[in-house]
């Protein structure tokens, strides 16, 4: 097998105060990586400037000509991290054999990647990068972080436990990843599901270098919400199974309303009545925002509007979107 041309590629969102810090240590880990003959010279780090609002794109530029091994691709304004990632992996596919996506604020462990490029090369297309331990992020984030990946796979969203979006993608995993057309973005649903053979490689979670997370509960919670309803359809089942039964008990109440007002021993029921009615506006509206959540999915899927457009990149001007 010749030596894979590798392309680290990582998104980027204001921050200009952690990428002075890491884009040296991506640098020194590509370097090694070829000076141990694992991967070819071409090899490149691609940051993927998420339409920030800082000098962050400023900054890549100037890596970018600081050091031919450094590359930059902008997008024409912040489209959020998943659609960023698939922006830079997508520019990435035509001129690598393999890429790893990681984040840019130096949590994940840069040291993984040789073993992931030595699984590449043991024949695995997708290698995940899991955490071990999160002793690092606090007891807060691990349980909200923890309860996330439970909570999808029992509604159905099959994702890797404790892998967020560091992974090694071989070319022929991202041309299948390439064929999902999907607006509504959540890779680690879709990564299983190109298949393959793949492995996962352990690592310990550090702390963000510099900066702060722009995933704070609230966007978590949406996140997590938007992966279960992207890749399940599993909450309308529930909500069904739901109906039945309330249906089923309604029935019983009828016979039940039936019988004792046929033997006469009716009486003025007005705290049953006011909870049922209580009861079940509640439960409908939910049910309603549940269904609605997908209706609003299927309106973003049938526009089909661009997932990322390319304004800018450091190697040429040439416009892309897809
Ligand atoms: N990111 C991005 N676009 C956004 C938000 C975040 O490209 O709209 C990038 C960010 O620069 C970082 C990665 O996504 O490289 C993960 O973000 P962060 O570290 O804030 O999330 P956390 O690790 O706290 O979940
Ligand atoms: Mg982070």
């Amino acid at each position: 097998m010749k030596t894979p041309v590798l392309y680290i590629v990582i998104p980027c969102y204001n921050e200009e105060e952690v990428l002075p810090v890491t884009s040296g240590l991506f640098l020194e880990k590509i370097k090694s990586l070829i000076a141990a003959g694992k991967v070819a010279p071409e090899s490149r780090v691609m940051f993927v400037n998420d339409g920030s609002k800082d000098r962050t794109w400023e900054i890549i530029q100037e890596l970018a000509a600081s050091d031919e091994h450094f590359e930059g691709v902008s997008l024409s304004r912040n489209r959020g991290h998943q659609n960023a990632l698939l922006g830079g992996l997508m520019t990435a596919r035509d001129r690598a054999d393999i890429t790893i996506s990681i984040d840019c604020d130096g949590q994940d462990d840069i040291n993984a990647m040789d073993a992931m490029v030595d699984e590449y090369l043991a024949g695995c297309d997708v290698v995940y990068g899991v955490r071990s331990k999160r002793e690092t992020d606090t007891w807060f984030k691990r349980t909200t972080a923890e309860g996330f990946y439970k909570v999808m796979n029992a509604l159905g969203a099959e994702t890797v436990y404790n892998h967020a979006d560091y992974r090694l993608l071989s070319r022929r995993a991202l041309e299948g990843l390439a064929q999902f057309k999907e607006v509504n973005l959540f890779l680690r649903g879709l990564v299983p599901l190109v298949g393959y053979r793949s492995s996962s490689v352990y690592y310990e979670r550090a702390e963000r270098m510099a900066g702060e997370s722009h995933y704070p509960l609230k966007k978590m919670l949406a996140f997590a919400f938007d992966g279960i309803t992207s890749l399940s359809v599993k909450p309308i089942r529930l909500i069904t199974g739901l109906g039945f039964f309330i249906s089923l008990a309604s029935f019983i109440g009828i016979i039940w309303v039936l019988l004792t007002k046929l033997f006469g021993v009716t009486v003025s029921g007005w705290a049953s009545m006011a909870c049922a009615i209580f009861f079940m506006g509640g439960v409908q509206l939910l049910c309603l925002g549940v269904i609605g959540e997908y209706i609003g999915k299927i309106y973003n899927e049938t526009k089909a509007r661009p997932r990322f457009i390319i304004s800018e990149t450091t190697f040429d001007k040439e416009d892309k979107g897809e």
